[in-house]
């Protein structure tokens, strides 16, 4: 039985470059710091931002109003191709090697891999 890399599922990976493209952040670009597999969501630097009251909790944490990323639904968001600088979908391919790549379904490139 071969391993299964489960974000594989939804082709996005941390670090990719996503736009929103659906909800208040729509056409903004940002890049994954997080994908929550099991809840089908993803963080993305700078999008998204929910304001938090927290309290003071000693020195280090002074308390106020802190600015958080919010995970955003993982259908809201798309892969960005800097090639094709538009939102795309992903194929995953088998390489040469066996490895599973991801291709841009616009223009056909390799992207994301490293
Ligand atoms: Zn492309």
């Amino acid at each position: 039985m071969a391993s299964v890399n489960r974000q594989v599922k939804y082709k996005i990976r941390k670090n990719d470059m996503v736009m929103v493209v659906k909800g208040r952040d729509r056409g903004k670009t940002g890049k994954v710091m997080r994908v929550l597999v099991d809840r089908g969501r993803v963080v993305v630097e700078r999008l998204n931002i929910v304001k938090r009251h927290s309290k003071p909790r000693g020195a280090a944490s002074p308390g106020g109003i802190v600015e958080k990323e919010a995970p955003l639904n993982i259908a809201n968001v798309m892969f960005f191709c800097d090639r094709c600088n538009a939102p795309v979908r992903l194929a995953v391919k088998l390489a040469e090697d066996k490895t599973r790549i991801r291709v841009c379904r616009r223009c056909g490139e390799a992207v994301g891999n490293d």
